[in-house]
């Protein structure tokens, strides 16, 4: 991982305003204190970001102050950075697939405590509403995911400023900045043994995908899954198919270079839509005697969304959507594909709850049964975190780790 740099942090002593920098060892000196800190901002749309010392307040009520030793860039921070299909909310910090350390925590914490090791999600659980006690929902009511929220529930603040004026919060996460503040609710506590230069990843892109195969589209063992869009998220989702014993995964993209890395993924024969003149469901369809037992979508375009629905078998296919819309998307299909029979479902965050379920996860990595690193295709040091924006806009990364020390 090379040799660490010196900490960037600060206490900024409220009287005094003196800055003190922070070693390990004093850690818990920074609880109460407004620390100083680098950050990765988003000022503008579609411009870098620019690291900036950013003041983090204190943790309150039911918040966690999180030190975040490694996050990794989502095609979804790519989309609100860009502002072009989602509402734009600046200057802002990205950034929700990560993993730390708890430096301090709020008033009526008892969870979690300084030094654990957690992963911060952008749906949270609160363990209290009809979401969290049925079995079937992942969709908390007070913590289900908000992209356009740029503050903390508890007091509609930001808990970043710089000079004084807030900086934005991002989907409750907010993981480009060395110190994050976050609902304990959307902090799960994983086994400290973990590499959370690996298991970042499964604090979005893995368990999304993963989970929208394993728990929504439950693929049959010997069927058919056709997966759209192998990015990190796509190929989780393959990962998925291939642990339920599917016996045909089939890879839809436009981007032909996603081809060869998505056979380490079990991934058994590609359709590239650019390559046909018929629109890809009807290709599908040809190959399958039909079309496939189940389809995941995992690209964001709704033709994409359209395709994996039409493309599964009437009777029993059953299409999941996981890509995150542009803002005025409009879905359209026949009536009648659905009156014969296709299932068309939807997903965040895999229908795994935060909380309950991610610890566990990680403990399926720890054990050798999920592997991570051939979704690690690039790693930067946070100084360079612009470079994980080119590696995704470009399609050659899956999931470049922003290292922040
Ligand atoms: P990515 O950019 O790494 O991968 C997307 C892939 O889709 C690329 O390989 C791209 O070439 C392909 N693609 C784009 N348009 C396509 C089309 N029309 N047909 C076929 N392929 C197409 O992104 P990612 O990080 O893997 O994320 C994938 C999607 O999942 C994004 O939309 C992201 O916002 C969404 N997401 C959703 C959730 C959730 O909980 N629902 C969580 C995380 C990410
Ligand atoms: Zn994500």
């Amino acid at each position: 991982m090379g040799t660490p740099r010196k900490p960037t942090a600060y206490i900024l002593h409220k009287e005094s305003s003196e800055k003190k920098q922070i070693k390990p060892t004093e850690m818990a000196a920074t609880a109460g204190q407004v620390i100083v800190c680098k950050a990765a901002v988003a000022w503008e749309a579609g411009k870098p970001l620019v690291l900036e010392d950013v003041e983090v307040a204190p943790p309150q009520k039911m918040e966690v102050r999180i030190k975040i030793l490694y996050t990794s860039l989502c095609h979804t921070d790519v989309y609100f950075w860009e502002a072009k299909g989602q509402n734009p909310v600046f200057p802002r910090i990205l950034g929700h697939e990560a993993g730390g350390i708890v430096e301090s925590v709020g008033e009526g914490v008892t969870d979690l405590a300084p030094g654990d090791h957690v992963l911060p999600v952008f749906t949270g659980e609160c363990k209290e509403c009809a979401h969290c006690k049925s079995e079937e929902s992942n969709m908390c009511d007070l913590l289900r995911i908000n992209t356009d929220r740029g503050v903390m529930l508890h007091d509609a603040k930001s808990r970043f400023s710089i000079s004084g004026n807030p900086i934005y919060h991002f989907l409750g996460t907010s993981t480009f900045s060395e110190y994050t503040v976050i609902h304990v609710g959307c902090v799960a506590k994983i086994n400290p043994l973990a590499p959370l230069d690996k298991v970042c990843i499964m604090s979005c892109g893995f368990c999304t995908g993963f989970g929208a195969t394993v728990n929504v589209a439950k693929p049959k063992r010997g069927s058919s899954v056709a997966i759209f869009g192998l990015g990190a998220v796509g190929l989780a989702a393959a990962e998925g198919a291939r642990v339920s014993g599917a016996s045909r995964i089939i890879g839809v993209d436009i981007n032909p270079s996603r081809f060869e890395q998505a056979k380490k993924f079990g991934v058994t024969e590609f359709v590239n839509p650019k390559d046909h003149k018929k629109p890809v469901q009807e290709v599908i369809a040809e190959i399958t005697d039909g079309g496939v037992d189940r389809s995941v979508e995992c690209t964001g375009n709704v033709d994409a969304m359209i395709s994996a629905f039409e493309c599964v078998h009437d009777g029993w296919g059953v299409a999941v959507l996981v890509g995150v819309p542009h803002k005025e998307a409009v879905f359209k299909t026949h009536p009648v594909n659905f009156l014969n029979e296709r299932t068309l479902k939807g997903t965040f965050f895999g229908n795994f709850k935060p909380l309950s379920d991610l610890p566990g996860v990680v403990e399926k990595y720890m054990n050798k049964e999920l592997e991570l690193e051939k979704f690690i295709t690039h790693e930067v040091p946070f100084s360079e975190i612009n470079k994980a924006f080119d590696y995704m806009l470009k399609g050659e990364s899956l999931r470049c780790i922003i290292r922040m020390e």
